[in-house]
Parts: structure tokens; C-alpha cells; sequence
């Protein structure tokens, strides 16, 4: 059996992306999609032969509950209405992955775990290079120290943006520039090539080069981690210019991804040579990923679960604190 999913907003993500994907995956299928354009919903059901009885709106949403062909919300909305949604999906009986960042507040987040342990439903964060090839590769040289203990980390992530008007420039709906949207990979990359949590960070805003398309947010930022095994990282985000690379020296080699976090191929070198890795579609193996456990009856593993994501989410926030008051702030519990 295939699970169906719900796509909740036919955005750029939803069409270009995950749309695509889920017709070549094994253990889920495009069964329903939630959009407030009628246009959209007329487009998509021919295209992908969804039934009328699949489709809804921001207004009757809660309605998916009585829908047996729906068993997983997929919500791909701005960021700001992550929070929202999940609750609604779980509060409709409904498993739930949820994009990144997980929210805005960490507030939010426990709000969306409890409310989907409330529901006993469980709560997925897209967090697709987590099923990755060379991104698994790369955590395994990390964690397993192949190249001995990892000394320091480069992980940067950002592209030119667009578009002066869109949600991803507004603080309400973004929660923040590109720290909020890409600079999260590059956390990411950081903690998952340590395996570890960082105790202290420090953090630079850049100047702005176009203060007025910034007016609302970041352009560009720098910050620092440090971590118990000894491990320091330092960290680009940005939506003046593109950078994408994952870069760890050890004690006795590196390793580099680069790129690192786009759609792929993404591609990695030791000091030994190439790293060879499968090409997958990254949408595809993370939500085949997910829905085979969901299907298997696993709990899905805590590093794509929304325990992942709220500790982004507190990340995210503490790297701002530590750039707006100019201190190093310390994370240990
Ligand atoms: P987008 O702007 O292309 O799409 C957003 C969708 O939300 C649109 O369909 C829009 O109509 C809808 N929407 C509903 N209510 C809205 C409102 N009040 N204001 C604005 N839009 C509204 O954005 P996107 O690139 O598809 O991003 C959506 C989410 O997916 C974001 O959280 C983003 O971070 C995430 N994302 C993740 C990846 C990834 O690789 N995992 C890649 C891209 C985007």
C-alpha cells in the first residue's frame, strides 16, 4: 500500500519539486492538495488525476479528517504557517511532515510536537539530505572520526534572491532573511557532521548592500559555533550572492561537499579522493523514507523528527540574539 499525501500550498517547493517526486516514489502518492487559488486546483487535478473529493481550501481544511485516502499533511507553506497548519493536521487525525525551518519560535514548536503526540500522530521535518547519499557519507566520516576528530567546520549557504516583494523578505511571514530559509542547512551540516550540540555561539550581521529590498531582514550574516569534542565552525548565510559548501578539516585528512545542500547531484571529495555516492532525488528518498516507517508502524528516527527541528528552531534564534547584543552566548543546558 501506498500512503497518500496531502500538499498543503502549490507553491514553487510543491510544484516544481515534490509534486515531480512523488511520482516516482514506492511508498506514497500525491492523493490531495489544500490551495486558496482555484486555478491552481483545476490545474493540478488534471494533471495529477486527483479527485474533487481531494481537494480543498484554507476554509474547509479541517475537513480532510474524513478523508480515508489522505493519511499524511505535507505542509509547504510559508513559514510563519507552518505552526498553524500542523496543529490543524494533526487535530484532523492526520500524520504531518512539515518544511523547514520548523517554525519561527521554538514556543511554536513544542506547540506542533504536543499536538501531534496529543493526536498520536507522528511529525516529520523536510529534512530530505538527511536520506542523502554523500550527506550520509559525510556524517559517517564525522561521526565515526575516519579522518580522526574533526578540528574545524566551513558550512556556508546562500543564493541571489529575487523577487523585492516576496513572503521570504518579510519578517512576519519568514521570521528572519536567509538565515531563516538556507542558513539552517548550514547548521545543519555543522551539527551532523559533529553529531554533536553546540555549547556557545557568536554571530555578525553583515552590512547591507541594498538596504531598501532589506529593509525587513538580514542580507547577509556570519556566525561561530563551538563543540564539546573540540570542534569549531564558522558559517555564511546569505541572499546577497551564492556560496554552498560543507568543508571539514581533520586531524588526519578533510572532507568537502560542494554543493551541499541544493537539489543535487551534490558531490564530495576527501583528501583521499573522490567520495562516490548514488544519485537519488532527494523529495522522493525522504518522503519514501518517512512513509515506509510511518507504513512499517517505526517511530521515524529522532534526527527528522520535530525534535530536530525545534532544536534548529532554538539555534536559529540564538544565533540573531548573539548578533543583535554582540556576545557569545552560551547554549549548554
Ligand atoms: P512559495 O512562495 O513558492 O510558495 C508558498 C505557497 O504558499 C504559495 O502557493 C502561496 O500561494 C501559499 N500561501 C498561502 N497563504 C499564503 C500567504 N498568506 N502568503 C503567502 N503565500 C501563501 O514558497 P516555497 O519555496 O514553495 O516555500 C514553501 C516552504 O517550503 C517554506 O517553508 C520553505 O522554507 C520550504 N522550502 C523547502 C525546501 C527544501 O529544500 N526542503 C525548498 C524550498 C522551500
Amino acid at each position: 500500500r501506498k500512503l497518500g499525501i496531502a500538499l498543503v500550498g502549490l507553491g514553487g517547493y510543491s510544484k516544481n519539486q515534490l509534486a515531480p517526486a512523488l511520482q516516482q516514489t514506492q511508498h506514497c502518492r500525491l492523493a490531495g492538495i489544500v490551495t486558496g487559488t482555484p486555478a491552481k486546483a483545476t490545474e493540478w487535478m488534471q494533471k495529477y488525476n486527483i479527485p474533487k473529493e481531494n481537494v480543498y481550501d484554507y476554509k474547509n481544511f479541517d475537513r480532510i479528517a474524513d478523508n480515508k485516502d489522505i493519511d499524511v499533511i505535507y505542509v509547504v507553506l510559508p513559514n510563519s504557517m507552518h505552526a498553524e497548519y500542523v496543529i490543524k493536521a494533526a487535530q484532523a487525525g492526520k500524520h504531518v511532515i512539515c518544511e523547514k525551518p520548523m517554525a519561527i519560535y521554538p514556543k511554536e514548536c513544542q506547540a506542533m510536537i504536543d499536538a501531534c503526540k496529543k493526536a498520536n500522530k507522528q511529525l516529520a521535518i523536510g529534512y530530505r539530505l538527511h536520506y542523502e547519499p554523500f550527506t550520509r557519507e559525510v556524517m559517517r566520516l564525522g561521526q565515526e572520526k575516519v579522518f580522526g576528530a574533526v578540528k574545524f567546520i566551513e558550512s556556508s549557504d546562500g543564493f541571489r534572491s529575487g523577487d523585492p516583494t516576496q513572503w521570504r523578505l518579510k519578517k512576519s511571514m519568514a521570521g528572519g532573511g536567509p538565515l531563516m530559509d538556507v542558513g539552517i542547512y548550514a547548521i545543519q551540516g555543522a551539527r551532523y557532521i559533529t553529531g554533536e550540540e553546540p555549547i556557545s555561539v557568536s554571530a555578525q550581521f553583515a552590512p547591507k548592500t541594498d538596504p531598501v529590498k532589506f529593509k525587513d531582514v538580514e542580507e547577509t550574516m556570519f556566525w561561530q559555533f563551538e563543540f564539546p569534542g573540540g570542534a569549531v565552525s564558522n558559517s555564511t548565510t546569505s541572499y546577497a550572492a551564492g556560496v554552498e559548501r560543507l568543508y571539514a578539516s581533520c586531524e588526519k585528512g578533510w572532507f568537502e561537499l560542494s554543493p551541499a545542500f541544493g537539489y543535487g547531484p551534490l558531490k564530495g571529495r576527501t583528501s583521499k579522493g573522490p567520495i562516490e555516492m548514488p544519485i537519488v532525488n532527494h523529495q522522493a528518498a525522504h518522503m519514501d523514507g518517512v512513509c515506509k516507517d510511518l507504513l512499517d508502524g517505526k517511530q521515524l528516527p529522532d534526527h527528522v523528527t520535530g525534535a530536530e527541528g525545534l532544536r534548529d528552531v532554538t539555534l536559529l534564534q540564538a544565533i540573531y540574539r548573539a548578533a543583535e547584543t554582540g556576545r557569545k552566548i552560551n547554549l549548554k543546558a
